[in-house]
């Protein structure tokens, strides 16, 4: 598996340059925490691979606008911006190179990012037919079923710019605080009224973290408004805490040794780069812009009909 920290996508949604080297590294932290092992996945960053941005740009070749803009994200994104950066627009490219530099067969992706991944499948379409057929996997989307997560909100997508997420290597007591805010039942006013789990986002959250057994409780209790919302919060805040409790711990460690993260970094984008190099250069071969295999043949002298004038144009371009 091949694990990409994407500070190239990162730069799009703006934020402050200075921070992003420290949530570079803090990203690297919590998927080594979360149990990613180097020695069995490539994990790098992507600018230090800039095979991505190049494949990204050589993508544009085949990737109609309308089909940039129709996706969801960048209809949504885009109403953040009185001026949308280009970058924007593009994001699903760069996408679609993350993907296909390495001949990716499945991606993990969220339900949201389905629709990315068909564009993907798209430009891999296109780009195969106009340049080497079957040269680029189509890409099959593999979704968990945790796939979407609803916020705390109970409306949107857990999304750190909502600002509706709990945090995986949140201390306990953050973890409260958080869960603490979370939207219950709306008909629940009192302690006593009778609750309806199954519209309720605690309880759904209390399903990806919770034993059966306390999750057959509440469900039980809250329909009968023997159990309070707050009580039924901590439960699931103690859940949260308690799973990602060996991963915190595993933080911390990595956290304490910058150096061996940097070199698992370092040599993970040394492997990257080997892949992606190959992939790039045969890419830059089909799509003809490796132009020292012309010098000295026939093409080269102009003597192609109808080649050359727009050759040498593009050249001068
Ligand atoms: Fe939701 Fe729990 Fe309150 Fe029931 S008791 S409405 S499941 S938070």
């Amino acid at each position: 598996c091949i694990f990409c920290i994407v500070d190239d996508h990162a730069i799009t949604a703006g934020g402050d340059p200075r921070e992003l080297p420290a949530r570079t590294f803090d990203l690297a932290v919590s998927f080594l925490a979360v149990g990613l092992d180097p020695d069995k996945a490539l994990m790098f960053v992507q600018s230090d691979v800039p095979e991505h941005t190049e494949l990204a740009w050589l993508f544009n070749a085949v990737t109609p606008v309308g089909d940039l803009e129709r996706m969801t994200q960048f209809k949504d994104k885009s109403q953040r911006f009185e001026s949308v950066p280009a970058g924007i627009l593009n994001y699903p490219i760069l996408q679609a190179a993350d993907i296909l530099l390495y001949k990716a067969d499945a991606v993990p992706v969220g339900e949201d990012q389905r629709q990315h991944l068909e564009l993907t499948r798209e430009i891999a379409r296109k780009w195969n037919a106009a340049y080497s057929e079957e040269f680029f996997p189509e890409p099959d989307a593999l979704i968990s079923k945790a796939g979407r997560i609803l916020g705390l909100d109970g409306d949107a997508k857990m999304s750190k710019s909502v600002g509706n997420t709990v945090g995986i290597l949140a201390e306990p007591d953050e973890v409260w605080a958080r869960v603490r805010t979370a939207v219950t039942d709306p008909q629940r006013v009192k302690r006593n009224d009778p609750g309806r789990p199954e519209v309720c986002n605690v309880f759904t959250l209390h399903g990806h973290f919770s034993d059966s057994a306390t999750i057959e409780r509440i469900s039980g209790e809250c329909r009968a408004g023997e159990i309070g919302c707050v009580d039924c919060k901590k439960l699931l805040a103690e859940s949260i805490a308690d799973h990602f409790a060996p991963m915190r711990e595993r933080a911390a460690h990595y956290r304490s040794r910058p150096d061996e993260v940097r070199e698992i970094l370092d040599s993970g984008a040394r492997r990257a780069r080997e892949i992606a190099q190959e992939t790039i250069t045969e890419v830059r071969h089909h799509m003809g812009l490796d132009w020292r295999s012309a010098v000295g043949t026939p093409s080269a002298t102009g003597s192609a009909p109808g080649a050359a004038g727009s050759t040498t144009d593009a050249a001068q371009d």
